[in-house]
């Protein structure tokens, strides 16, 4: 049995380590097109804000240590092709430049997402970036070290966010670009875009909503600025960070059926619609536990989970993927911001009957040093009571009690029974009546 991977992050990583540990007997190997594997792409932006020493802690597993575990890594390699009827894969390695057909008899296509790149003008100018694997960090910290003094950050989600943060760390000034009018996208209720924007303005960015980016402008192949509608930013660092897109292409030529994000539609054994070819990861849908529909969310937990999921199954065994309730989490500067469920819009959206109450509170015992607010939105089904989503704004690792939330979410619980849960409580964690127990108990 030849098991093979495409892509060597999370999903692919996770699939390898977990085929070969159901299986010993099969030969597992995994195609990588950069020079690294297993590393937490979530850390590039605190490498580059200076909280991390450098990108190689980021790495899980070197390729060394899985090729001990006897997985066959091959870095520098691109999957170029896939015939599903021979299954066989075109391969080119990237030092040599040569092609190659590889054989197999499962694949997995663990390919994750690119980083939008829109059609400007000077794009290709140095100190242009976009930041999604290592290489495009190192390339960000290249422009930092040549002395780069004014960012222009394009696209106001949390990457765009989370590098604000890091590039006024390192003493740049920032502008931060979006089209939208707030930031955060439409993750959040915009009540809480609000507050971000807030949090970020108090930090010495300069935030300009509502702009549209009409090029980049460049002198000798080195970006001088971005030209908005609004007038020109200048810049010697720019940063696009305006979404990513489902990395299909190898998915579109084996015939497998993409879902109506334009992600890859699998069953919950991450199965594809072609025989012996499976996805996991930000490549691939999963079904939202509330909405019960299937949606796109590209994140690390269940990039990894999916990854495992097919990893067993493709090794013969039979394991599911849950599914999710879109839980995330992010800090920008002062402010962390937790989410769970379905947002405002989403319920609209979906037609749901919802009702919401907002609580303001202290994260833990007022008389205890360093107690700081904490808000929560929660929201459920009206006359059922189902838990629908939350929304949390607070400091430090406060906004992490959102999993609490999450934890009824997945099991399709209502806010009786989040109202009624023994919480843990001692001055230094929580009040009495923690938060989220002050919020049911209103909503109930
Ligand atoms: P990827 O990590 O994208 O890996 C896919 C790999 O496939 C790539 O290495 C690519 O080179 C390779 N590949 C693609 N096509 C081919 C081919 N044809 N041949 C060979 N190789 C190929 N998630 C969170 O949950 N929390 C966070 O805080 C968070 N922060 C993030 C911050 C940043 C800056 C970024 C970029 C991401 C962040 N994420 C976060 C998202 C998280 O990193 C991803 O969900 C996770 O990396 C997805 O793993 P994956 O294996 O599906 O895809």
């Amino acid at each position: 049995m030849r098991i093979v991977v495409v892509g060597g992050v999370a999903a692919g990583m996770s699939a390898a380590s977990r085929a070969k540990r159901h299986d010993p007997s099969s030969e597992v190997v995994v195609f990588e097109r950069t020079e690294w594997i297993s590393y937490g792409a979530c850390g590039l932006p605190y490498v580059l804000g200076g909280q991390v020493d450098d990108f190689a802690a980021l790495e899980a597993r070197t390729p060394a240590q899985m090729r001990a575990r006897g997985i066959g890594v091959r870095l520098r390699h691109e999957v170029m092709g896939v015939d599903p009827v021979a299954r066989t894969l075109t391969v080119r390695d990237l030092a040599s430049g040569r092609t190659g057909q590889e054989p197999y008899d499962q694949l997995l296509l663990a390919t994750g997402v690119s980083p939008v790149r829109p059609p400007w003008a000077n794009m290709d100018a140095a100190g242009v970036h976009v930041l999604r694997e290592i290489p495009d960090g190192q390339a960000i910290e290249a422009t930092l070290q040549g002395g780069a003094r004014r960012a222009a950050i394009i696209g106001g989600g949390y990457i765009g966010l989370e590098m604000a943060e890091a590039l006024r760390a390192r003493g740049l000034s920032v502008v931060l670009l979006e089209q939208l009018p707030d930031l955060a996208g439409r993750m959040l209720d915009p009540e809480a875009r609000q507050q971000i924007r807030a949090e970020v303005e108090r930090q010495g960015v300069d935030v300009r909503t509502g702009v549209t980016v009409e090029g980049l402008t460049a002198r000798a192949g080195r970006v001088t600025g971005v030209q908005t509608d609004a007038g020109l930013v200048r810049a010697d660092l720019v940063l696009v960070a305006v979404g990513v897109r489902p990395n299909v292409a190898l998915a579109k030529m084996a015939g497998v059926r993409l879902g109506r994000s334009g992600a890859i539609h699998t069953d919950a054994r991450q199965r594809t619609t072609v025989d012996g070819v499976w996805a996991a990861g930000d490549n691939t849908e999963s079904v939202h536990r509330v909405s019960r529909r299937r949606v796109h969310v590209p994140l690390g937990l269940a990039a990894n989970r999916m990854g495992r999921v097919a990893g067993i199954n493709m090794a013969g065994g039979d394991a599911r993927f849950p599914g999710i309730v879109g839980t995330a989490i992010f800090k920008v500067f002062d402010l962390s911001v937790a989410r769970t469920g379905l947002s405002a819009e989403d319920t609209a959206a979906l037609g749901l009957d919802a009702v919401q109450v907002d609580v303001s509170s202290s994260d833990h015992a007022g008389y205890y040093r360093d107690a700081c607010p904490i808000q929560v939105r929660l929201r459920a089904e009206r006359g059922t009571g189902r838990l629908l989503g939350a929304q949390l704004l607070g400091h430090g690792d406060a906004v992490k009690r959102v999993d609490v939330v999450a934890t009824l979410l997945h099991g399709r619980g209502r806010v009786q029974d989040l109202a009624e849960l023994d919480l843990a409580y001692a001055p230094p964690f929580s009040t009495v009546w923690d938060v989220l127990l002050v919020a049911a108990g209103r909503l109930t």
